[in-house]
């Protein structure tokens, strides 16, 4: 028996007038799946949230939802199965949270309030000011809240922890770890990998509109290691356990940089062992470098990500 994707993105491409904001997008993803978009300022995340929502029409390729085709005509069918947030709510904002709460209850025919009760427990949205006139912060935990209030099958969210300070922003990653524990699809566009690396059991990086990198959590977590780079009098060959980001010969001698990936000590004994060693340096290799060596522009995209 096959399993039927949640979402499919298949060979999407979309034009604003003549300009190509992203370009043959293919990825799928299955029920229980949280899964995140990451990407720069303009990469192509609102874009494609907004073409899975049939907030947008397609230029070129479809997209499914549990199984049916998504077009603007149609999308409303699909939106009660479907929570969504984004980082700039702008629609209700003359409402105060409380009546916008109360709306969303009816449109949904929500029985009880006891999971817009435990939301609102969590993130202590200012329920009786109009939206329009809230922080950022505080509009933004009213998106979040009603993206997950009736409990649906799929939530997507565009930058939900944009404007959140560090104490809603753990409340909201808690929140995805609880959702996606009990088997809600999840799929949120961020820029900080770092936050979505946290939660997502997937990355899908996104660069000038193409998609790069589709990454699994173990993928993301082996990233994780110690970049050296290392000048010696001769060539030689980087350790065992490693990646080589690259090599030359320079006026120096040769240079090498390589991320190692297993314990401190055996790096250390392998510096040791190096009897032509001229020089080195050694840094922390985390996701965020992992992240600006895919975005540089100068590198090739087979990056150990
Ligand atoms: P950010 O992280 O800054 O929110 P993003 O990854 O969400 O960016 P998009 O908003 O999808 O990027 O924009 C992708 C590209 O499409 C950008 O170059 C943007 O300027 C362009 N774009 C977006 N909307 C329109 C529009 N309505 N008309 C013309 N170009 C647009």
């Amino acid at each position: 028996m096959t399993i039927q994707p949640v979402l499919e993105v298949d060979a999407v491409t979309k034009y604003y007038g003549s300009f190509l904001a992203i370009q043959d997008i293919h990825f799928m993803i299955s029920k229980g799946e949280v899964v995140g978009l990451v990407g720069l300022n303009g990469a192509g995340k609102t874009t494609i949230i907004n073409l899975i929502m049939g907030f947008l029409r397609t230029s070129a390729g479809k997209i499914r939802l549990f199984g049916e085709p998504v077009l603007p005509e149609n999308a409303h069918k699909m939106h009660p199965k479907v929570g969504f947030a984004t980082g700039d709510m702008s629609l209700f904002t003359n409402l105060t949270g409380r009546q916008y709460f109360a709306f969303l209850k009816r449109a949904y025919k929500l029985k009880d309030d006891k999971k817009l009760g435990e939301l609102c427990k969590q993130f202590n949205p200012d329920m009786d000011k109009k939206i329009k006139t809230l922080s950022r912060g505080n509009k933004q935990k009213i998106a979040l809240i009603s993206a997950f209030m009736s409990g649906p099958e799929l939530v997507i969210l565009d930058e939900p922890s944009s404007g959140l300070d560090p104490f809603m922003q753990q409340k909201f990653l808690e929140l995805i770890n609880h959702e996606g524990a009990k088997g809600t699809t999840i799929f949120m566009s961020s820029h900080y990998l770092k936050e979505v690396a946290d939660v997502c059991s997937r990355v899908l990086f996104i660069r000038d509109g193409k998609l790069v990198k589709d990454v699994s959590r173990a993928e993301l977590e082996s990233s994780h290691g110690k970049a050296v780079h290392i000048t010696t009098s001769r060539a030689i060959r980087p350790p065992a356990q490693s990646s080589l980001l690259g090599h030359q010969k320079t006026a120096n001698g040769y240079e090498m940089s390589f991320i190692f990936k297993d314990s401190p000590i055996k790096l250390q004994q392998w510096l040791c062992s190096i009897s032509y060693m001229l020089d080195f340096t050694i840094e922390d290799h985390d996701l965020e470098s992992a992240f600006s060596d895919l975005y540089s522009k100068d590198k090739s995209e087979a990056k150990n990500v």
